[in-house]
């Protein structure tokens, strides 16, 4: 238990896996029965990204600060940190208002992260054409200026439930799950557990509503992961048939990847991914993939929408970088 996402927040992997959670929550409130999400690795809520933990690897540079600002109009990679001396931009009044707005509910986080004010604080360049964010991008996006803090999935899932939809998260490691039961502590829709994520796939699937999403986000800190994956979502198709399923998953070399695909039923599920570049070296995080097994009507080809307009705003043109959808073929 070692892991912890603050240092990880707001990274490339965190915009793609949470841009891809809004859509899916958004097919889910298509309809008007109401849902229940089951988070099993659910982290601390947020994240402050002008924490000592957040810029120790500073990953949020490479991206939600560079999603907010090259989708603002600017033409080169900013590190925040160094804001002063970046290529200029022309804010969205829209982010920038959204910026400035308290954010709802929680008093104990009312000022806005000074990281990602100076995306949209700086000053306007004449000439430079304002470019708006893809619409499939702009409600996860308008969701992280809202909140001042990096939002992890709880608080964007949160954001999303309507009045009867409900949510409970697990989280086990103490801190983690202290801040996260601190952030819903009065809310009566979302119910914090310290327990162990895959034995919850036991205990609350199947929902009292019949339908919803199980969201499966482990820190990948062992080998073992992706067998637990696979188990942990064998149990949650068994107990839950009808229910959306979506794992992430990094992707570092493609032969953990190839196992994990081979050991599933392939039955409805289709493997989104973003490649940085091509997974030859094994050392590090070269793309990630989220799984998602019963996808809501249309989703693939919204999360096609979303993972094109995500790699030219991510990516740096290396060789093998790559956005693509894809079906598990039927045996
Ligand atoms: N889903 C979050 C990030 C979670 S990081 C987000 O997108 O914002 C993974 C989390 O899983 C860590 O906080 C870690 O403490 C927790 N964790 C690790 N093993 C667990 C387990 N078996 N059950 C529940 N939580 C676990």
């Amino acid at each position: 238990m070692n892991y912890r996402h603050a240092f990880h927040a707001g990274n490339f992997a965190d915009c793609m896996k949470h841009a891809l959670l809004v859509a899916l929550l958004r097919g889910l409130t298509r309809k008007p029965a109401p849902f229940f999400v089951l988070e099993t690795h659910a982290g601390a809520g947020h994240y402050d990204l002008a924490s000592e933990a957040a810029l120790r690897g500073n990953e949020a540079a490479g991206g939600i600060m560079r999603l907010l600002d090259r989708s603002c109009g600017t033409r080169a990679p900013v590190d925040h940190t160094s804001a002063g001396e970046a290529a200029s931009t022309v804010p969205d009044p829209a982010l920038a208002a959204a910026i400035d707005r308290p954010p709802a509910g929680d008093t104990a986080s009312a000022e806005p992260d000074p990281g990602l004010a100076a995306v949209v604080d700086r000053p306007p360049a004449g000439d430079a054409a304002f470019a708006a964010p893809d619409p499939a991008l702009a409600e996860y996006l308008s969701l992280v200026d809202r909140s001042g803090l990096y939002p992890g999935s709880p608080e964007l899932i949160r954001a999303l439930l309507r009045p009867d939809d409900r949510l409970a998260c697990c989280e086990l490691h103490p801190d983690e799950h202290t801040a996260l039961r601190r952030l819903f502590r009065d809310d009566r829709q979302v119910a914090v557990h310290r327990r162990d994520g895959w034995e919850a796939l036991k205990a609350l699937l199947p929902p009292v509503q019949k339908r919803g999403l199980v969201f499966i986000d482990p820190p990948y800190e062992n080998p073992d992961e992706f067998r637990h994956l696979a188990d942990g979502l064998a149990l949650a198709r068994s107990r839950f048939p009808t229910g959306v399923l979506a794992a992430w998953y990094p992707i570092k070399h493609r032969a953990p990847v190839r196992a994990f695909f081979a050991g599933l039923r392939p039955r409805d599920v289709i493997a989104a991914e973003l490649l940085l570049r091509a997974p030859l070296d094994p050392t590090r995080l070269n793309g990630c993939g989220l799984l998602v097994v019963n996808p809501p009507y249309q989703f693939e080809q919204l999360a096609e929408t979303i993972l094109r307009a995500l790699l030219p705003l991510l990516g740096n043109g290396e060789a093998g970088e790559a956005a693509t959808v894809t079906r598990l073929a039927d045996e």
